[in-house]
């Protein structure tokens, strides 16, 4: 089949792998130049005048990302090499909390708990116990239950050093308004459920060229075409095809976010007559009533001499005036051979600007490191994943004759994720009929 697919981020090139392994006529529309969308690499120019790769975003993958390594895999990326493997480390500079063993699951998980630093045995006990009932109970909970409640039982350290930053950064949700369903099903896949799962997985080469330019050589090498700088604005149905333009297909999967989602086949569903109006319009209300949240990065260099972190990510105590949550040492990730001394601080529920956010950071570098920096790049992503709240319906894959969608915020049991991401779009693929 001729098919179109809107969007050239993780989910829509996900998507075209499958399409094209599947044997279809792939064209991939993307609005930007740059592919990867909310996940892409973006340049970063020294003072020293060398241009290195940084990205919108510092990512982490875990080693339950089993779709993005499958992927990466299937279009020449080896994610030995282009993927620092650590084990789940949420440390901080004083080398307080958790470092898992090296063991098999969920026996790393406990043993983890059991020996982490600076938790006084009552409060590691707490979390076993309460680690015990999540298992119980299927790793499931009622839906409309908040982590907060989920985890009112739990210590305030705890609290502060384990459960917050866990959910914040895979939710990015804070505790009182984060689905306990959706934290526990991320528990039980990345710490209890198969042994590496819980590692860390820390990208050592821009996320461009982790997946998403790597897979464009892919299909292109097997015949699909790669479309970038071209925005679709609208598309309409005339039986039995989907027009884009002059182009007719015989099915569209539509991968750009939720809100860019909802708006394209509102106008679409304009010229669009009856039933499929109506089922346009009324995915269109599920989709635009998401809400988003944003994620900083702070790209800051260490004034000299540099002194490495005790780690390549570390937990940071993040407050009002102190705003990131985790610090990564490029450097110690990457492994270059020529040293660039950056720091990424990431703040997950970012609210604040550029200027005042960038004050923070240095200051709070200063203080909770001991480390001079200078600002030298910082990503504001104001839409980077939808708020995942307790009870949230999110839209269906299947929207109308001919046409699906794929993205992050598709039905389904993760958060906003890489790994999320990547299944819906090869759910998307198999589905094509
Ligand atoms: C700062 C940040 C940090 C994050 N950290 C993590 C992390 O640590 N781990 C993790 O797993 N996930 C993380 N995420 C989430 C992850 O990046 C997203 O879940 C994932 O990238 C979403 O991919 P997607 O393909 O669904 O959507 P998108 O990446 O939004 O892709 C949509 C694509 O559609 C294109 N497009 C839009 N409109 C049009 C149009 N009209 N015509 C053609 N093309 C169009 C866009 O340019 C874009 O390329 C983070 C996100 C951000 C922003």
């Amino acid at each position: 089949m001729k098919i179109a697919i809107i969007g050239a981020g993780w989910a829509g090139m996900a998507a075209a792998v499958r399409a094209v392994e599947l044997g279809h006529d792939v064209t991939v529309f993307e609005a930007a130049r740059t592919l990867g969308g909310r996940a892409r690499g973006v340049p970063l120019t020294l003072p020293d005048g060398r241009e290195v790769m940084v990205d919108n975003g510092q990512h982490i993958l875990i080693g339950a990302y089993t779709e993005c390594l499958r992927l990466m895999r299937t279009v020449g990326v080896d994610p030995e090499s282009a993927l620092l493997r650590l084990p789940l480390t949420l440390r901080h500079v004083d080398s307080s909390g958790l470092r898992l063993p090296d063991l098999p699951a969920p026996l790393d998980a406990a043993l983890g708990i059991l020996g982490a630093r600076g938790w006084r045995w009552r409060e590691r006990l707490a979390l076993l116990r309460e680690a015990g009932r999540w298992r119980r109970a299927g790793f499931s909970c009622d839906e409309q239950l908040s982590v907060a409640t989920l985890c009112a039982r739990l210590p305030p350290r705890l609290m502060a050093e384990f459960i917050e930053p866990l959910c914040v950064s895979a939710l990015n949700t804070p505790v009182a308004e984060a689905s306990a369903r959706v934290f526990l099903r991320v528990l039980h896949d990345g710490v209890f459920a198969v042994s590496g799962g819980s590692n860390l997985l820390l990208p050592r080469i821009d996320l461009g060229a982790l997946f998403p330019q790597a897979a464009a050589r892919w299909v292109t090498a097997r015949g699909a075409t790669m479309r970038p700088g071209q925005r679709i604005d609208a598309m309409h149905w005339q039986a039995p095809h989907w027009h884009i333009g002059e182009q007719a297909f015989d099915r569209v999967i539509l991968a750009t976010s939720a809100p860019v989602a909802a708006q394209l086949l509102t106008r679409s569903a304009e010229h669009a007559a009856g039933t499929a109006a109506d089922a346009l319009l009324g995915w269109c209300q599920l989709a635009a009533r998401l809400r988003h949240q944003a994620i900083a990065t702070v790209y800051a260099q260490v004034d000299a001499p540099f002194r490495p972190l005790a780690a390549p990510m570390l937990a940071l105590r993040p407050h009002r005036n102190e705003p990131a949550q985790f610090v990564f040492e490029r450097d110690a990730i990457t492994q270059s051979s020529q040293p660039t001394r950056l720091l990424a601080f990431v703040v997950s529920t970012s609210r604040g600007e550029r200027v005042p956010l960038e004050a923070a950071v240095a200051l709070q570098a200063q203080r909770q490191l001991g480390l001079a920096v200078t600002p030298r790049l910082s990503v504001i992503e104001k839409r980077a994943t939808f708020a995942c709240t307790p009870g949230l319906q999110r839209p269906a894959r299947a929207i109308a004759p001919g046409l699906s969608a794929c993205g992050d915020y598709i039905d389904g049991p993760y958060p906003a994720t890489l790994e999320g991401a990547v299944r819906s779009g090869t759910a998307a693929a198999e589905a094509l009929q």
